[in-house]
């Protein structure tokens, strides 16, 4: 509504800021000024000028002139036979009294035809701007008749309007005053209208003569001065009587009032017609325009402009030259204009440029970025393409644009689903663009690739339109796939992992129980792989494994999964019903499988391995019960059964379980110091003395009671608990024999040790160590070593024994001949003793096989020069036997069972210590 009126209310507030300023003034005078140019008009030949020009006044010589001048001037134009003379001179003031004489003669002359400036006057002397006339000097006023000879001056310094005359109080007295244009013109009007002087009459074409010639009595001058009313005045310049008139022209007042009376005669005295004709000429203007505004082209409109304006200034002329009428078309021609404008305006569309402004930098935006910028119309049709989605499908933008969206899609279907939906109800804002969708896109030259996309929408001015943002993912895609596949697979042999194992475990698992299967997993453990990569080096360490994945892969094929668990563990899933046998036999073929050696580039490796065997149900509920239980069996099977396989059951869990709880309660029987030490006598066979102790361990459990060494000390030496406990073992037996050593008791005391001695510390600096705190001995020192301790690491052993020795400390071989290569052992270490074990003691005296090994056993050791012991002798004729085969210590029940350290001081220590007090005494 508002917006269908706009124009005309710009109009009417142009109007009315342009009426109310006055400054439409401008305007006005112009029009009527031009109009004044189009007509030309010939004077009337009735009003003549004598001109006081240049050349009268130098013919002369004095200025002013003296009245005598104007008296023969008067006198010559009486000779003429003009009809009525006016003086455009002033004649105020006396002059001399020969002049004033000869000039009230001539006027006495004249009889009445002449007429003398009257002139209003601002009163300079009076404090107020009282206007005063100025008159001719009485004597002459009464001898012709005065006229204002006033020329008012427009505002804009021009001269347009001449009054008729003018009411003026002289003596009290109201009276009318003509204007000499008036008077000239023979008016008889009483009114002071003014009227526009109409300056279409051409001046120069008002017979003029000079002064000179007239007072010469020049002849054609006096000719042309016939029946005329002749007006006298100057127009010389010098004497400075001039005005400004439109048109730039400038005129001599004397001229001006002939213009004014020939505007009389000719019946131009121009008027201005009233505000009404402007007010309705604006109206109807208006009304033409809110009539046509809707229905017209910017043009049409233009053009109807125009032919308004024209046909405004048309009629005002017809006015001014036909009717005298001076229309102000002024204002009506600010309307036009100002409709003009507005149509102008109209047709600058700002909202347009505004947009136009806002799409390029929105194009300077999409060309920029990497991403692709695609735009389309509502038909979903590319009308924006940018360098980015160029160089993601490889059109160029005048291949594609105008082409369906469905164009970049690899199966070139719709695309409602990608758009986000059309709300007819929402307003013209932007839609809520749609969330970021992957669809696979087709470049040009055909390759399907990923394609992320957000799409929104907004309301433009051709309709609803959406843009796209595209971006190539395929890197992004082929990236998360490789990071899947590193996350789910074992670089080194590219099988699966442990972690992807499970999963599918699982799901393997769901499926067996749907169809009541079983799930076989089998761990396979490559034996002595450390060795091959501490020996071989750990390239060709890794060429193993990928042999043997590779080996294992190709035997299980699709059948079940093949994954690599750690270093040099493989696992393989099965479900039972794809094997085709027996678990037992499976896991037999797969070790079998390892009976060839592996293709490990230029060389052949034999490898020997482990199973370790769990079957779903029973052997794992899940797929961490099954990984753990087959773990548990490999465990068995690489301790009992190395280069075979263990089917695991609830015994080897249980056992394992057992042994967890055990080493529990033995690091709280370490804090609660649960353990004992308990020593048994070693004797001389031929005098039963006492030579020596050998400390055994014992823990006094709370609820068991005494627990033999049997129970506990595997499960200790295999824990982390056997540090602590072989610790305090040594330096508890150290400081008993200590005590007894200072009790006067030289007992070598036997300490049995551990094989986490030898691996880690420096037993021999602890032993060294020991000795020093408690001061004992180092030849009461026995150290007993098993076949287990000699089995590890032989240098690092021996090099401890060689220390051991030669702190003064004697090392026994414990349980000789119980292992595989006893013999070989004493060759290869330094040892200073042997002790024969319990098991060819116990039945020497029935058994010859046995007799016959200790008895070599005993001279064996004497040739080399070590001493020997007997374990387990439980009765004197044992003892008798094993002196007779030339044993000579022994040690057993049948001397004393193993007893805490107070009994034995008391069975064992008192009476010798006695004596050797005694001794020591005496
Ligand atoms: P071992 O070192 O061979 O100790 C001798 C074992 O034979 C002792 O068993 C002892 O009681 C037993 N014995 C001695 N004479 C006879 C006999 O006449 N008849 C029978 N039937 N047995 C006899 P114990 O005390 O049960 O110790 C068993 C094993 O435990 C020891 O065998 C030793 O290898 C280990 N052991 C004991 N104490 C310790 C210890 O403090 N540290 C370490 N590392 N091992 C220990
Ligand atoms: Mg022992
Ligand atoms: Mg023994």
């Amino acid at each position: 509504m508002f917006r269908r009126f706009m124009p005309h209310i710009l109009v009417v507030v142009a109007l009315l800021t342009v009426g109310l300023s006055g400054s439409y003034e401008l305007l006005s005078h112009a029009l009527v000024d031009l109009r004044f140019r189009l007509d030309d008009r010939p004077a009337s030949g009735e009003i003549a000028v004598v001109a006081i020009d240049p050349r009268s006044i130098e013919a002369i010589g004095v200025w002013p002139w003296p009245r005598t001048q104007h008296a023969r001037l008067l006198e010559q134009l009486q000779r003429a036979g003009v009809r009525d003379v006016a003086f455009d001179v002033d004649f105020s003031t006396p002059s001399d009294a020969a002049g004033d004489q000869a000039f009230l003669n001539a006027l006495q002359n004249a009889k009445g035809s002449v007429v003398l400036p009257a002139f209003k006057q601002l009163d300079a002397a009076g404090k107020d701007t009282s206007i005063h006339v100025n008159r001719p000097l009485p004597q002459f006023e009464q001898l012709a008749w005065s006229a204002f000879v006033n020329i008012e001056v427009a505002r804009d310094g021009r001269v347009r309007s001449y009054a008729l005359g003018e009411f003026c109080e002289t003596g009290g007295r109201r009276t009318f005053l003509q204007t000499m244009g008036a008077f000239l013109a023979g008016s008889d009007a009483v009114k002071d209208n003014a009227f526009l002087v109409d300056y279409g009459i051409d001046p120069s074409s008002l017979p003029k003569v000079s002064y000179v010639d007239v007072l010469r009595g020049d002849e054609t001058a006096l000719a042309r001065l016939k029946d005329k009313r002749v007006i006298v005045g100057a127009t010389a310049i010098e004497l400075g009587d001039y005005y400004s008139v439109p048109n730039g022209r400038v005129l001599p007042g004397v001229v001006l009032q002939a213009l004014a009376a020939e505007s009389i005669i000719q019946h131009r005295t121009l008027l201005a017609t009233s505000t009404a004709a402007t007010v309705a000429g604006l109206l109807l203007i208006v009304m033409i325009m809110l009539a046509s505004w809707r229905h017209l082209s910017a043009a049409r409109r233009a053009l109807l402009i125009a032919m308004i304006s024209i046909v405004i200034e048309a009629v005002a002329l017809v006015l001014h030259d036909r009717y005298a009428l001076v229309f102000d078309t002024s204002l009506l021609q600010i309307a036009l204009i100002a409709y003009l404008a507005a149509t102008a305006l109209d047709e600058i569309d700002f909202r347009g440029l505004l947009r136009h402004v806002a799409e390029s930098r929105f194009e300077r935006i999409a060309m920029s970025i990497g991403d692709g910028l695609v735009c389309t119309d509502q038909d979903k049709r590319i009308t924006v393409w940018n360098p980015g989605a160029v160089a993601i499908f490889g059109y160029g933008a005048d291949e594609i644009i105008g082409q369906p969206f469905a164009r970049l899609r690899a199966d070139g279907s719709d695309t409602h689903d990608l758009f986000p939906r059309q709300e007819a109800a929402l307003p013209a804002t932007l839609l809520p663009g749609g969330a970021t969708v992957e669809f696979d896109g087709r470049r040009k030259d055909g390759e399907v690739f990923p394609v992320e996309a957000s799409f929104s929408a907004w309301q433009g001015a051709d309709g609803l339109q959406y843009g796209v943002i595209l971006r190539d993912i395929s890197v992004r895609k082929r990236e998360a796939e490789r990071i899947r596949y590193l996350a789910e697979h074992d670089t080194l042999t590219a099988l699966i992992n442990r972690n992807t194992l499970q999963t599918d475990l699982a799901a393997m698992i769901e499926t067996a129980d749907a169809a009541s299967d079983q799930v076989v997993l089998l761990v396979i453990g490559l034996d002595a792989f450390q060795e091959i990569n501490d020996m071989l080096g750990h390239a060709f360490g890794d060429s193993v494994l990928r042999a043997a994945a590779q080996r294992l892969r190709a035997e299980i094929g699709s059948m079940g999964r093949v994954a690599r668990l750690s270093g040099d563990e493989f696992a393989v899933a099965i479900p039972c019903s794809a094997i085709g046998g027996t678990v037992a036999e499976l896991a037999g073929h797969l070790s079998q499988l390892f009976e060839s050696p592996l293709e490990t580039g230029a060389r052949q490796q034999r490898v020997k391995v482990s199973l370790g065997v769990a079957v779903h149900p029973d052997g794992g509920h899940n797929a961490d019960e099954l990984l753990s239980n087959a773990h548990l069996a490999l465990c068995r099977a690489k301790t009992d059964r190395r280069g075979s396989h263990v089917i695991f059951e609830s015994a080897i869990r249980h056992e394992l379980e057992q042994r967890l709880t055990l080493e529990a309660e033995l690091a709280l029987a370490v804090e609660r110091e649960e353990f004992e030490l308990f020593y048994q006598p070693q004797v001389e066979l031929l005098h039963g003395h006492v030579i020596g102790a050998e400390a055994l361990i014992r823990w006094r459990h709370p609820t068991r009671g005494l627990v033999p060494p049997g129970d506990f000390i595997p499960v200790v030496n295999t824990s982390p608990l056997s540090e602590a406990v072989a610790t305090w073992v040594m330096a508890t037996a150290c400081r008993q024999a200590r005590d007894w050593q200072l009790a006067g008791h030289d007992i070598r005391v036997g300490v049995n040790l551990s094989p986490s001695q030898f691996q880690s510390g420096d037993l021999a600096a602890f032993v060294s160590k020991l000795l020093t705190v408690t001061g004992l001995s180092p030849g009461l020192l026995e150290l007993e070593v098993t076949e287990d301790i000699l089995l590890h690491d032989e240098p690092g052993v021996l090099q401890t024994f060689n220390r051991l020795q030669a702190l003064g400390v004697s090392l026994v071989f414990d349980d000789f001949g119980t292992g595989y290569a006893s013999l070989s052992y004493l060759k290869k270490f330094p040892l200073d003793g042997l002790k024969i074990d319990r098991s060819f003691v116990r039945d020497v005296l029935t058994q010859a096989d046995d007799a016959a090994i200790v008895g070599s056993t005993v001279s064996l050791s004497k040739q080399l020069g070590l001493s020997v012991i007997a374990e387990g002798i439980e009765n004197q004729a044992t003892a008798d036997f094993l002196l007779r085969l030339g044993c000579e210590h022994g040690q057993g029940y049948h001397f004393g069972r193993p007893m805490p350290a107070a009994d034995f001081a008391r069975q064992f220590l008192a009476m010798d210590a006695t004596d050797q007090r005694q001794a020591g005494a005496a």
